[in-house]
Protein backbone atom coordinates (compact mmCIF):
# COMPACT_ATOMS: atom_id res chain seq x y z
CA UNK A 1 0.00 0.00 0.00
CA UNK A 2 1.02 3.10 -1.17
CA UNK A 3 1.90 5.58 2.28
CA UNK A 4 0.98 9.25 1.94
CA UNK A 5 3.40 10.45 3.63
CA UNK A 6 6.34 8.34 2.22
CA UNK A 7 6.88 8.22 -1.49
CA UNK A 8 7.21 4.23 -3.09
CA UNK A 9 10.90 4.02 -4.39
CA UNK A 10 9.85 6.53 -6.93
CA UNK A 11 11.56 5.25 -10.14
CA UNK A 12 14.03 3.22 -9.13
CA UNK A 13 15.43 1.01 -11.66
CA UNK A 14 14.04 0.83 -15.48
CA UNK A 15 10.65 0.50 -16.42
CA UNK A 16 11.02 -3.20 -16.84
CA UNK A 17 12.90 -3.80 -13.49
CA UNK A 18 9.86 -2.04 -11.89
CA UNK A 19 7.52 -4.21 -13.96
CA UNK A 20 8.87 -7.56 -12.28
CA UNK A 21 9.62 -6.21 -8.62
CA UNK A 22 6.54 -3.45 -8.09
CA UNK A 23 4.01 -4.43 -5.24
CA UNK A 24 5.96 -7.29 -4.15
CA UNK A 25 5.87 -7.78 -0.58
CA UNK A 26 7.48 -10.13 0.97
CA UNK A 27 7.91 -9.14 4.57
CA UNK A 28 6.10 -11.38 7.15
CA UNK A 29 5.76 -14.88 6.98
CA UNK A 30 5.48 -14.34 3.07
CA UNK A 31 8.02 -16.22 0.83
CA UNK A 32 5.87 -16.95 -2.15
CA UNK A 33 6.41 -14.86 -5.04
CA UNK A 34 3.01 -13.55 -5.66
CA UNK A 35 -0.01 -12.43 -3.23
CA UNK A 36 -2.55 -14.33 -2.42
CA UNK A 37 -5.76 -14.76 -3.87
CA UNK A 38 -8.47 -13.14 -1.23
CA UNK A 39 -11.73 -14.05 -1.96
CA UNK A 40 -13.62 -11.72 1.27
CA UNK A 41 -16.38 -10.03 2.14
CA UNK A 42 -16.03 -10.53 5.83
CA UNK A 43 -12.66 -9.55 7.78
CA UNK A 44 -12.85 -10.64 11.48
CA UNK A 45 -11.45 -8.62 14.19
CA UNK A 46 -10.39 -10.31 17.50
CA UNK A 47 -11.26 -7.43 19.91
CA UNK A 48 -13.31 -4.21 19.52
CA UNK A 49 -10.33 -2.19 19.73
CA UNK A 50 -8.96 -4.08 16.76
CA UNK A 51 -12.39 -3.27 15.22
CA UNK A 52 -12.43 0.29 16.04
CA UNK A 53 -9.13 0.80 14.83
CA UNK A 54 -9.67 -0.50 11.66
CA UNK A 55 -12.85 1.70 10.91
CA UNK A 56 -10.49 4.65 11.93
CA UNK A 57 -8.21 3.96 8.65
CA UNK A 58 -10.53 1.97 6.33
CA UNK A 59 -8.17 2.07 3.05
CA UNK A 60 -5.26 1.25 4.58
CA UNK A 61 -5.64 -2.35 6.40
CA UNK A 62 -7.72 -5.05 5.85
CA UNK A 63 -11.77 -3.83 6.86
CA UNK A 64 -14.26 -5.43 4.48
CA UNK A 65 -13.76 -7.15 1.00
CA UNK A 66 -15.08 -4.50 -0.63
CA UNK A 67 -12.11 -2.12 0.14
CA UNK A 68 -9.77 -4.06 -1.24
CA UNK A 69 -7.89 -6.84 0.30
CA UNK A 70 -3.69 -7.35 -0.11
CA UNK A 71 -4.90 -8.86 -3.49
CA UNK A 72 -5.94 -5.31 -5.07
CA UNK A 73 -3.19 -3.75 -2.86
CA UNK A 74 -0.39 -5.33 -4.71
CA UNK A 75 -1.87 -4.79 -8.18
CA UNK A 76 -2.68 -1.21 -6.94
CA UNK A 77 1.06 -0.33 -5.33
CA UNK A 78 2.80 -2.11 -8.22
CA UNK A 79 0.79 0.38 -10.82
CA UNK A 80 1.37 3.60 -8.79
CA UNK A 81 4.94 2.37 -8.50
CA UNK A 82 5.22 2.59 -12.63
CA UNK A 83 5.06 6.49 -12.71
CA UNK A 84 5.53 7.69 -9.26
CA UNK A 85 1.62 7.98 -8.63
CA UNK A 86 0.72 8.78 -5.07
CA UNK A 87 -1.84 6.17 -4.94
CA UNK A 88 -3.47 3.96 -7.65
CA UNK A 89 -7.56 2.52 -7.02
CA UNK A 90 -8.94 -0.37 -8.84
CA UNK A 91 -12.09 -0.52 -10.33
CA UNK A 92 -14.26 -3.10 -12.05
CA UNK A 93 -14.12 -1.67 -15.55
CA UNK A 94 -12.05 0.61 -17.64
CA UNK A 95 -15.50 2.66 -17.79
CA UNK A 96 -16.28 2.30 -14.07
CA UNK A 97 -13.03 4.53 -13.78
CA UNK A 98 -13.78 7.15 -15.63
CA UNK A 99 -17.51 7.49 -14.31
CA UNK A 100 -15.80 7.58 -10.55
CA UNK A 101 -13.85 9.93 -11.34
CA UNK A 102 -16.40 12.38 -13.30
CA UNK A 103 -18.50 11.79 -11.04
CA UNK A 104 -16.22 13.06 -8.11
CA UNK A 105 -14.95 16.00 -9.64
CA UNK A 106 -17.94 17.61 -10.71
CA UNK A 107 -21.17 18.71 -8.93
CA UNK A 108 -24.85 20.30 -9.60
CA UNK A 109 -24.68 23.29 -11.44
CA UNK A 110 -20.82 22.58 -12.75
CA UNK A 111 -18.96 22.41 -16.04
CA UNK A 112 -16.26 20.09 -17.41
CA UNK A 113 -14.67 20.49 -20.19
CA UNK A 114 -13.90 17.39 -22.41
CA UNK A 115 -12.28 16.41 -25.86
CA UNK A 116 -13.76 15.78 -28.81
CA UNK A 117 -12.23 12.21 -29.40
CA UNK A 118 -12.87 10.57 -26.14
CA UNK A 119 -13.97 6.93 -25.94
CA UNK A 120 -17.54 7.13 -27.17
CA UNK A 121 -19.19 5.41 -23.40
CA UNK A 122 -17.05 8.37 -21.72
CA UNK A 123 -19.11 11.15 -23.19
CA UNK A 124 -22.32 9.16 -23.32
CA UNK A 125 -21.96 9.10 -19.81
CA UNK A 126 -21.15 12.95 -19.58
CA UNK A 127 -24.58 13.70 -21.66
CA UNK A 128 -26.40 10.92 -19.60
CA UNK A 129 -26.31 10.74 -16.15
CA UNK A 130 -23.35 13.79 -15.49
CA UNK A 131 -26.07 16.04 -17.80
CA UNK A 132 -29.13 14.67 -15.46
CA UNK A 133 -26.94 15.59 -12.19
CA UNK A 134 -26.88 19.11 -13.37
CA UNK A 135 -23.31 19.39 -14.83
CA UNK A 136 -22.65 20.52 -18.28
CA UNK A 137 -20.35 18.76 -20.78
CA UNK A 138 -18.82 21.56 -22.71
CA UNK A 139 -16.29 19.55 -25.78
CA UNK A 140 -13.17 20.78 -26.97
CA UNK A 141 -11.09 19.91 -30.26
CA UNK A 142 -8.14 17.95 -29.10
CA UNK A 143 -5.96 18.96 -31.15
CA UNK A 144 -6.16 22.98 -30.82
CA UNK A 145 -5.19 23.64 -26.88
CA UNK A 146 -5.16 27.27 -27.86
CA UNK A 147 -8.69 27.28 -27.94
CA UNK A 148 -9.43 25.61 -24.48
CA UNK A 149 -8.60 28.61 -22.39
CA UNK A 150 -11.42 30.76 -23.64
CA UNK A 151 -13.86 27.67 -22.53
CA UNK A 152 -12.87 27.71 -19.12
CA UNK A 153 -16.08 28.89 -16.56
CA UNK A 154 -16.01 30.03 -13.10
CA UNK A 155 -17.39 26.81 -12.60
CA UNK A 156 -15.35 24.24 -14.28
CA UNK A 157 -14.55 21.71 -12.17
CA UNK A 158 -12.36 19.99 -14.25
CA UNK A 159 -10.77 19.28 -18.22
CA UNK A 160 -11.00 15.14 -19.42
CA UNK A 161 -8.53 14.09 -22.36
CA UNK A 162 -7.53 11.08 -24.29
CA UNK A 163 -4.90 11.37 -26.18
CA UNK A 164 -4.79 9.79 -28.51
CA UNK A 165 -8.26 8.83 -28.74
CA UNK A 166 -8.65 5.57 -29.23
CA UNK A 167 -10.65 5.43 -32.13
CA UNK A 168 -9.23 8.58 -34.38
CA UNK A 169 -6.09 8.88 -32.78
CA UNK A 170 -5.50 12.57 -32.23
CA UNK A 171 -2.94 13.63 -30.13
CA UNK A 172 -3.64 16.19 -27.40
CA UNK A 173 -0.63 18.53 -26.20
CA UNK A 174 -1.09 17.39 -22.52
CA UNK A 175 2.13 20.05 -21.42
CA UNK A 176 0.29 22.94 -22.60
CA UNK A 177 -3.24 21.76 -21.55
CA UNK A 178 -1.68 21.33 -18.22
CA UNK A 179 -0.35 24.62 -18.52
CA UNK A 180 -3.60 26.04 -18.74
CA UNK A 181 -5.14 23.95 -16.02
CA UNK A 182 -2.81 25.23 -14.15
CA UNK A 183 -3.14 28.33 -14.14
CA UNK A 184 -6.80 27.74 -13.88
CA UNK A 185 -6.47 25.81 -10.79
CA UNK A 186 -8.30 22.82 -12.31
CA UNK A 187 -7.39 19.37 -12.17
CA UNK A 188 -6.47 17.66 -15.46
CA UNK A 189 -7.66 13.86 -16.20
CA UNK A 190 -6.05 11.87 -19.08
CA UNK A 191 -7.60 8.69 -20.21
CA UNK A 192 -4.24 6.74 -21.06
CA UNK A 193 -5.21 3.45 -21.72
CA UNK A 194 -3.63 3.56 -25.13
CA UNK A 195 0.38 4.50 -24.34
CA UNK A 196 0.12 3.01 -20.64
CA UNK A 197 2.15 4.80 -18.35
CA UNK A 198 4.91 2.81 -20.17
CA UNK A 199 4.73 4.85 -23.09
CA UNK A 200 3.20 8.33 -22.14
CA UNK A 201 4.16 9.70 -18.17
CA UNK A 202 1.24 11.04 -16.77
CA UNK A 203 2.95 12.93 -13.97
CA UNK A 204 6.09 14.14 -15.75
CA UNK A 205 3.67 15.71 -18.54
CA UNK A 206 1.43 17.38 -15.57
CA UNK A 207 -1.55 14.97 -15.14
CA UNK A 208 -3.50 14.74 -12.08
CA UNK A 209 -5.66 12.03 -12.68
CA UNK A 210 -4.54 9.13 -14.82
CA UNK A 211 -7.11 6.22 -16.10
CA UNK A 212 -6.27 2.84 -17.34
CA UNK A 213 -8.94 0.60 -18.76
CA UNK A 214 -6.74 -2.20 -17.80
CA UNK A 215 -8.86 -4.42 -19.41
CA UNK A 216 -7.11 -3.92 -22.48
CA UNK A 217 -2.95 -4.13 -22.64
CA UNK A 218 -2.25 -4.55 -18.48
CA UNK A 219 -4.81 -7.70 -18.36
CA UNK A 220 -3.92 -8.26 -22.33
CA UNK A 221 -5.20 -11.66 -22.67
CA UNK A 222 -8.64 -10.79 -22.93
CA UNK A 223 -10.01 -12.49 -20.06
CA UNK A 224 -11.07 -9.69 -17.67
CA UNK A 225 -12.37 -6.26 -16.73
CA UNK A 226 -10.70 -3.84 -14.86
CA UNK A 227 -10.03 -0.16 -14.43
CA UNK A 228 -7.00 1.68 -12.85
CA UNK A 229 -6.60 4.89 -11.12
CA UNK A 230 -3.76 6.81 -10.23
CA UNK A 231 -3.33 9.91 -8.74
CA UNK A 232 -1.44 12.57 -7.53
CA UNK A 233 -0.71 13.37 -3.77
CA UNK A 234 -4.23 16.01 -3.94
CA UNK A 235 -6.53 14.00 -5.73
CA UNK A 236 -5.73 10.16 -3.95
CA UNK A 237 -8.05 10.24 -1.19
CA UNK A 238 -11.08 12.16 -2.93
CA UNK A 239 -10.92 9.57 -5.98
CA UNK A 240 -10.43 6.61 -2.86
CA UNK A 241 -13.35 7.96 -1.02
CA UNK A 242 -15.84 8.42 -4.02
CA UNK A 243 -14.65 4.72 -5.49
CA UNK A 244 -15.65 3.64 -2.49
CA UNK A 245 -18.65 5.61 -1.85
CA UNK A 246 -19.93 4.13 -5.27
CA UNK A 247 -19.69 0.98 -4.31
CA UNK A 248 -16.66 0.52 -6.67
CA UNK A 249 -14.84 -2.44 -6.67
CA UNK A 250 -11.88 -4.73 -8.82
CA UNK A 251 -12.82 -8.40 -8.33
CA UNK A 252 -9.40 -10.48 -6.52
CA UNK A 253 -8.81 -13.01 -9.48
CA UNK A 254 -9.48 -10.11 -12.02
CA UNK A 255 -6.89 -8.12 -9.67
CA UNK A 256 -4.11 -11.17 -9.61
CA UNK A 257 -4.43 -11.04 -13.49
CA UNK A 258 -3.96 -7.69 -13.76
CA UNK A 259 -0.70 -8.19 -11.45
CA UNK A 260 -0.13 -10.79 -13.84
CA UNK A 261 -0.29 -8.96 -17.36
CA UNK A 262 1.68 -6.13 -15.49
CA UNK A 263 4.90 -8.69 -15.26
CA UNK A 264 5.02 -8.49 -19.43
CA UNK A 265 3.94 -5.45 -20.19
CA UNK A 266 6.91 -3.88 -21.40
CA UNK A 267 7.59 -6.73 -23.99
CA UNK A 268 3.94 -7.33 -25.44
CA UNK A 269 3.79 -3.81 -25.75
CA UNK A 270 7.50 -3.40 -27.88
CA UNK A 271 5.63 -6.57 -29.46
CA UNK A 272 2.27 -4.85 -30.30
CA UNK A 273 4.51 -2.03 -31.56
CA UNK A 274 6.40 -3.76 -34.24
CA UNK A 275 3.19 -5.42 -35.26
CA UNK A 276 1.49 -2.52 -36.08
CA UNK A 277 4.61 -0.89 -37.66
CA UNK A 278 5.05 -3.97 -40.03
CA UNK A 279 0.67 -3.76 -40.73
CA UNK A 280 0.94 0.26 -41.22
CA UNK A 281 3.82 -0.09 -43.66
CA UNK A 282 1.84 -2.96 -45.79
CA UNK A 283 -1.42 -1.26 -45.54
CA UNK A 284 0.34 2.21 -47.07
CA UNK A 285 0.92 0.35 -50.14
CA UNK A 286 -2.58 -0.24 -50.63
CA UNK A 287 -4.35 1.57 -53.02
CA UNK A 288 -7.92 2.19 -50.85
CA UNK A 289 -5.85 2.97 -48.11
CA UNK A 290 -6.27 6.66 -47.95
CA UNK A 291 -4.82 7.61 -44.02
CA UNK A 292 -2.99 5.80 -41.54
CA UNK A 293 -4.34 7.30 -37.98
CA UNK A 294 -1.20 5.42 -36.18
CA UNK A 295 0.66 8.51 -33.84
CA UNK A 296 4.11 7.00 -34.67
CA UNK A 297 3.22 6.87 -38.33
CA UNK A 298 5.19 9.61 -39.98
CA UNK A 299 2.42 11.28 -42.34
CA UNK A 300 0.37 11.24 -39.11
CA UNK A 301 -0.13 15.32 -38.50
CA UNK A 302 0.56 15.37 -34.76
CA UNK A 303 3.56 12.85 -35.37
CA UNK A 304 5.66 15.52 -33.68
CA UNK A 305 3.70 15.53 -30.38
CA UNK A 306 4.07 11.96 -30.16
CA UNK A 307 8.18 11.75 -30.94
CA UNK A 308 8.42 14.90 -27.47
CA UNK A 309 6.10 13.08 -25.58
CA UNK A 310 5.99 9.32 -25.98
CA UNK A 311 8.44 6.38 -25.80
CA UNK A 312 6.93 3.85 -27.72
CA UNK A 313 3.59 3.34 -29.89
CA UNK A 314 1.22 0.31 -28.88
CA UNK A 315 -0.61 -1.76 -31.46
CA UNK A 316 -4.03 0.25 -31.71
CA UNK A 317 -4.38 1.88 -35.14
CA UNK A 318 -7.10 2.97 -37.58
CA UNK A 319 -6.73 3.26 -40.85
CA UNK A 320 -9.33 5.13 -43.38
CA UNK A 321 -10.27 3.77 -46.67
CA UNK A 322 -12.07 5.02 -49.76
CA UNK A 323 -15.88 4.64 -49.77
CA UNK A 324 -16.89 0.85 -50.44
CA UNK A 325 -20.33 -0.57 -50.40
CA UNK A 326 -21.26 -2.48 -47.23
CA UNK A 327 -21.16 -5.80 -49.26
CA UNK A 328 -17.77 -5.51 -50.26
CA UNK A 329 -16.94 -4.14 -46.39
CA UNK A 330 -18.42 -7.62 -45.56
CA UNK A 331 -16.42 -9.63 -47.89
CA UNK A 332 -12.82 -8.39 -46.76
CA UNK A 333 -14.34 -8.94 -42.70
CA UNK A 334 -16.33 -11.39 -42.64
CA UNK A 335 -14.14 -14.12 -44.02
CA UNK A 336 -10.85 -13.10 -41.93
CA UNK A 337 -8.64 -15.98 -40.71
CA UNK A 338 -6.59 -14.36 -38.41
CA UNK A 339 -8.21 -11.27 -37.47
CA UNK A 340 -11.41 -11.21 -34.62
CA UNK A 341 -14.47 -9.17 -35.42
CA UNK A 342 -14.91 -7.50 -32.04
CA UNK A 343 -15.07 -4.52 -29.60
CA UNK A 344 -12.00 -4.27 -27.29
CA UNK A 345 -8.44 -4.39 -27.93
CA UNK A 346 -5.12 -4.55 -25.89
CA UNK A 347 -5.07 -8.47 -26.08
CA UNK A 348 -2.98 -11.08 -27.48
CA UNK A 349 -5.48 -11.57 -30.74
CA UNK A 350 -5.27 -9.03 -33.25
CA UNK A 351 -8.78 -7.53 -34.05
CA UNK A 352 -10.70 -5.13 -36.46
CA UNK A 353 -13.58 -3.00 -36.21
CA UNK A 354 -15.25 -0.90 -38.57
CA UNK A 355 -16.12 2.95 -36.49
CA UNK A 356 -17.97 5.62 -37.15
CA UNK A 357 -16.78 8.75 -35.27
CA UNK A 358 -19.72 11.00 -37.45
CA UNK A 359 -22.08 9.64 -34.65
CA UNK A 360 -19.66 10.97 -31.37
CA UNK A 361 -18.59 14.09 -32.42
CA UNK A 362 -19.59 17.92 -31.82
CA UNK A 363 -16.91 20.29 -31.31
CA UNK A 364 -15.07 19.43 -34.60
CA UNK A 365 -17.38 17.00 -36.71
CA UNK A 366 -16.30 14.17 -38.31
CA UNK A 367 -16.17 14.76 -41.98
CA UNK A 368 -13.86 12.19 -43.17
CA UNK A 369 -15.17 10.04 -46.41
CA UNK A 370 -14.82 6.82 -46.57
CA UNK A 371 -14.99 3.53 -44.28
CA UNK A 372 -12.81 3.56 -40.60
CA UNK A 373 -11.70 0.10 -39.90
CA UNK A 374 -9.80 0.17 -36.39
CA UNK A 375 -7.13 -2.56 -36.04
CA UNK A 376 -5.52 -4.09 -33.18
CA UNK A 377 -2.03 -5.80 -34.02
CA UNK A 378 -2.01 -8.35 -31.67
CA UNK A 379 0.84 -11.09 -31.25
CA UNK A 380 0.63 -13.54 -34.16
CA UNK A 381 3.41 -13.44 -37.06
CA UNK A 382 3.00 -10.43 -39.03
CA UNK A 383 2.95 -12.44 -42.33
CA UNK A 384 0.52 -14.31 -41.39
CA UNK A 385 -1.57 -11.05 -40.09
CA UNK A 386 -0.64 -9.23 -43.92
CA UNK A 387 -1.48 -12.70 -45.66
CA UNK A 388 -5.25 -12.56 -43.98
CA UNK A 389 -5.80 -8.81 -44.61
CA UNK A 390 -4.29 -9.38 -48.34
CA UNK A 391 -6.42 -11.51 -49.02
CA UNK A 392 -9.40 -9.65 -47.51
CA UNK A 393 -8.43 -6.49 -50.12
CA UNK A 394 -8.91 -9.47 -52.74
CA UNK A 395 -12.53 -9.79 -51.81
CA UNK A 396 -13.05 -6.72 -51.20
CA UNK A 397 -11.79 -5.72 -54.85
CA UNK A 398 -13.82 -8.56 -56.82
CA UNK A 399 -16.94 -6.40 -55.70
CA UNK A 400 -15.89 -2.84 -57.40
C1 LIG B 1 -12.13 0.08 -23.51
C2 LIG B 1 -11.85 1.46 -23.07
C3 LIG B 1 -12.40 1.94 -21.89
C4 LIG B 1 -13.37 1.14 -21.07
O1 LIG B 1 -12.82 -0.03 -20.55
P1 LIG B 1 -13.77 -1.24 -20.10
O2 LIG B 1 -12.89 -2.03 -19.19
O3 LIG B 1 -14.19 -1.96 -21.33
O4 LIG B 1 -14.92 -0.64 -19.35
C5 LIG B 1 -12.08 3.22 -21.51
N1 LIG B 1 -11.26 3.99 -22.25
C6 LIG B 1 -10.71 3.55 -23.38
C7 LIG B 1 -9.80 4.44 -24.15
C8 LIG B 1 -10.99 2.28 -23.84
O5 LIG B 1 -10.48 1.86 -24.99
Amino acid sequence: MTSRNKRPDYKIGDIETRLSHAGMDLSGERQVVNPPVYHASTVLFPTLADLRQASDSPFDGLYYGRFGTPTQRALESAYAELNGAEGCVSVGSGLSAITTVLSMLASRGQHMLVADNVYDPTRKFCDGLLSGWGIETEYFDPARPDQLAECFRKDTAGVFIESPGSMTFELTDVPAVSAICRAKDVPLVLDNTWATPLFFDEYEHGVNIAINAATKYVVGHADALLGLITCDATWYRPVRSAAIALGQYAAPDDAYLALRGLRTLALRLTQHEQQAQALCHWLAEQPEVQQILWPAWSEHPQHDIWQRDFTGASGLFSVLLSPVSDDALSAFLDNLRWFGLGYSWGGFESLVLPMNPATCRTAKPWQQEGVLLRIHAGLESSEDLIDDLAAGFERMRSYS
